[in-house]
């Protein structure tokens, strides 16, 4: 079998991987970035195509010349919450931005190039090289057998990743704990319609069966990116035939022209406690660093994938790669991100043990900043006529909303739990103190443990 060497061997051209690939290579590595797909196809990802903006991406690649290529609105200013026949509308804090995923794609495995990486299309991971630590992959390029040997493999491989399932990490603090209920299943298209949206500064959601949510996002006013997910602790849905319906119903779509389609699964969970093993790191998708109410996961692979490899390239030139030598990257996600995207994770846990209709009530009866604060996210405090106002609104919801408060008070604590993610040493105990958060989640509101 042909054997290839680097420092570095990334195993996915996405997000996670690209900036993976551009940071070692920035830091002198010797990178070799595997990507299943071929270089057209390559950066065509199932995506809903929103982020905050270029600043959200750390500098490694050059933002300006991602946001020109790429970003084709860059005007969205609210979010617009439809349920039945009323419109809820918030104000976005920050501008928001949907671009073009497949031309952003492109750029960000230019920019791991011009870093320089090597990049290897139509080539599939299949399995990792593994003597105790990772020492690389074992891959098909074209059909011909390739292993990839590195002191260093991440993996960048997007949701359920192939490598994970093959490497014996159970001796490893990695987060072994997943299952497949704690992710979503998703689908989108892209649509051109004859008559611009007078909606094209805003993201437009609307609840789904199952627990998901129908979204329409406008790349430019007459090109939408319309998609849906469920979460798969329920019935699975018919995404397809579902988002047809939906579609279908609605005079702004009518005569529309579906001139893409595609569909992922994305974690909506908490972070990895631990993504990394010996030799070994997950980034990204492969590592849960997505948003998981939102599902929002570009600047988490974004910002795991330029953090792994800057703590990676240390590793690497001081020939150290085991755990505590790459420890400082699940302290630098966790203080980050991970601190948030843990506490958000209460708020789904809520979710599954209440139906659609419950929660759409409840979303309904509230003001829209006080739906922002519930999720954490804002910090206007309430005058006292729009408390009475909520009051009033929400009567027959107040069982619930008291169950919110108290996730609400959960998640802050969880917040703060995960600030003070420790060091190595302290890892045991820290997950014990977070499980015991967990347990009174789960009595609070009735639903499954989800971990
Ligand atoms: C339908 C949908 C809508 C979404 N909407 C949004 C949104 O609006 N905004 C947002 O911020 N996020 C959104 N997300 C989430 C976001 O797309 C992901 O979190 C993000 O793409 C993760 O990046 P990644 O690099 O970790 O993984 P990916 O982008 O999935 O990249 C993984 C790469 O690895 C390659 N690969 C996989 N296995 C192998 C293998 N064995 N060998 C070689 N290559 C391999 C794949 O081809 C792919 O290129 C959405 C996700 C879905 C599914």
């Amino acid at each position: 079998m042909k054997t290839e060497e680097a420092d570095m061997v990334v195993v996915g051209g996405g997000t996670g991987g690209c900036f993976a690939a551009a940071s070692a290579a920035s830091e002198g590595l010797d990178v070799v970035l595997l990507e299943r797909k071929s270089r057209e196809e390559g950066g065509r990802i199932a995506c809903g195509d929103a982020i905050k903006g270029a600043a959200s991406l750390p500098d490694v690649v050059d933002r300006d010349y991602v946001a020109d290529e790429s970003f084709t609105n860059r005007e969205v200013r609210r979010g617009i919450f439809e349920a039945d026949d009323e419109k809820i509308e918030i104000p976005l804090p920050v501008t928001g931005k949907v671009m073009d995923r497949k031309r952003y794609g492109e750029v960000i495995l230019e920019e791991a190039e011009r870093a320089g990486a090597e990049v290897v299309y139509d080539t599939v991971a299949r399995s990792v090289v593994q003597n105790g630590k990772v020492e690389g992959v074992r891959a098909i390029r074209k059909g011909e057998p390739v292993e990839y040997r590195a002191p260093m493999t991440v993996d960048a491989a997007g949701a359920l990743s192939v490598l994970q399932d093959d490497a014996d990490l159970s001796e490893a603090t990695f987060d072994t704990n997943v299952k497949f209920t704690q992710f979503c299943s998703a689908y989108r298209e892209i649509i051109e319609v004859d008559e611009p949206v007078d909606w094209s500064d805003a993201l437009v959601f609307k609840p789904a069966e199952q627990l998901g949510y129908v979204w329409y996002f406008p790349r430019t006013p007459t090109e939408i990116n319309v998609g849906l997910g469920f979460q798969m602790t329920e019935e699975p849905m018919k995404l397809v035939e579902a988002l047809r319906r939906d579609v279908q119903n609605r005079d702004e779509f009518k005569n529309a022209r579906v001139v893409n389609k595609l569909g992922a699964a994305l974690p909506t969970r908490r972070p990895y406690d631990s993504a990394v093993a010996p030799g070994f790191m997950a980034v990204g998708d492969a590592a849960g660093h997505v948003n998981p109410t939102t599902g929002g996961g570009i600047p988490g692979a974004a910002k795991s994938g330029a953090w792994a490899a800057e703590v990676a390239a240390d590793a690497v030139v001081e020939e150290d790669v085991s755990e505590d030598a790459l420890w400082e990257y699940n302290q630098r996600v966790m203080h980050d991100f991970g601190k948030k995207f843990a506490a958000t994770d209460l708020y789904n846990i809520f979710g599954t043990a209440h139906g659609v209709d419950e929660l759409t009530d409840l979303v309904k009866a509230m003001p829209g900043q006080q739906l922002v604060d519930a999720l954490g996210e804002g910090e206007v405090s309430m005058s006292l006529g729009l408390k009475i106002k909520t009051l009033v609104s929400t009567f027959g919801h107040w069982g619930l909303l008291r169950e919110l408060n108290s996730v609400r008070k959960k998640a802050e604590e969880m917040k703060g739990h995960y600030a003070e993610y420790p060091s190595m040493d302290g890892f045991g105990t820290w997950k014990e103190e977070r499980d015991t958060i967990m347990d009174d989640v789960y009595e609070i509101t009735g639903a499954s443990p989800k971990y």
